[in-house]
């Protein structure tokens, strides 16, 4: 699912997203020493805050100390009475870090401005020389009316000789910058990709975050509006406990387990989203009542049978398990209302004890 092209971001923590599952790295409580994402931590754990991605990526920068804004906003926050906590996490985040994320953009308009320029004045050259070389034909054909020697031909004719050089000159460089700018026009296409990719993209899973999620129901809900639609919205169970239990890198690793049991059962059609902490949102354009339930089961099945053994100590982590609502798309209707249907069947699955599937009635 979406994978971000660029950097994967997570790694941050320190844990390789690719690396077995098995594979949880141990905590340690000294902050000197240890590589960036394992001093963000560390930082989250001494303030009490969920490694969230969102709160990693402000803790990993404001230990970083290259964004002069987000340390003086973690440093006022931390100075006052309410202290640093998820929704103060957030807003940092969404001014000083997203924030930086737009100035990266701003800066790529101004590369295509550049490049607009570029090619205009490249145009009023073509367009000077285009012009030079009219009037030198001009000029020399009036003189070839007017030549009364072989002197006189030979004359013009090196004229036009010359003109005709000039032109081709100028034509050549134009031809090499319109090359120029054309790998330009890519790069910049592929940025923009990159960082459209990258907005939509769960940095822990891999998989759309809620804004690609959005975008992407919304687009096929709209493209085609009176089809069917299953949507699943999954839930772990008990995950509060799983944090508690093994810390919050291990309940990084069940989520990103997760996700990517999900990823893998999915039909190629769905999309798969994290759409918070825990929950995940699985869209299966087309699917029937049955299908819907009957792929909901086969994951929450899969998941159950996972089994974790914690690397550095092979300690094996008590399995988990996920609850499911599922709701079929009524006549035309609007995702976010299917999306409501799925989540109260969820919430009805959780009440009826967890660890089953629910469809919406
Ligand atoms: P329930 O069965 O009712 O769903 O209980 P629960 O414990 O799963 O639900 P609850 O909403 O109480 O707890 C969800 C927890 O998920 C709280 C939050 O700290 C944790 N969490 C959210 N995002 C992340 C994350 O990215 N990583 C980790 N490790 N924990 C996260
Ligand atoms: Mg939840
Ligand atoms: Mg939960």
């Amino acid at each position: 699912m979406c994978k971000s092209a660029g950097e994967p971001n997570y790694p941050r923590n320190g844990l390789n997203p690719n690396s077995e599952l098995d594979m949880i790295p141990s905590q340690t409580n000294e902050s000197e020493g240890r590589d960036p994402g394992a001093r963000a931590l560390g930082f989250l754990a001494d303030h009490r805050l969920a490694s969230t991605p969102v709160n990693y990526w402000v803790a990993y920068d404001y230990l970083g100390g290259d964004n002069a804004r987000l340390d003086s906003a973690i440093d006022e926050a931390l100075a006052s009475a309410v202290g640093l906590d998820d929704f103060v996490m957030r807003e940092i985040y969404d001014q000083h870090v997203s924030g930086e994320s737009f100035r990266r953009f701003h800066g790529m308009g101004e590369d295509i401005d550049k490049l607009l320029s570029g090619l205009l004045d490249d145009v009023r050259t073509v367009d000077r020389c285009t012009s030079d070389f009219r009037a030198s034909l001009t000029e020399n054909i009036t003189r070839l009316d007017k030549a009364q020697d072989p002197a006189g031909l030979r004359t013009v004719a090196q004229n036009l000789l010359q003109a005709s050089v000039a032109a081709n000159a100028s034509n050549a460089a134009l031809q090499k910058d319109l090359e120029a700018t054309e790998q330009e026009a890519q790069r910049l296409r592929n940025e923009l990709d990159n960082h459209r990719r990258e907005a939509m993209t769960d940095p822990l899973t891999g998989l759309l975050n809620r804004r690609g999620m959005e975008i992407e129901t919304a687009r096929m809900f709209d493209s085609r509006p009176g089809s069917d639609a299953a949507m699943l919205v999954i839930d772990i169970d008990h995950f509060k406990k799983v944090n508690d239990t093994y810390g919050h890198a291990v309940g990084d690793v069940v989520i990103r387990k997760v996700a990517e049991t999900m990823a893998e059962m999915a039909p190629g059609e769905a999309v798969t989203a994290r759409f918070g902490g825990e929950e995940f949102v699985m869209l299966l354009p087309g699917a029937s009542c049955d299908a819907a339930r009957t792929l909901a089961e086969k994951v929450r099945t899969a998941i159950a049978r996972l089994r974790l053994i914690r690397r550095h100590d092979k300690l094996a982590i008590a399995p988990f398990t996920i609850s499911v609502g599922v709701a079929i798309r009524a006549p035309e209707e609007a995702v976010t209302a299917l999306f409501d249907r799925a989540d109260k069947a969820l919430y009805e699955a959780k009440h009826g004890g967890r660890n089953r599937v629910i469809a919406a009635s």
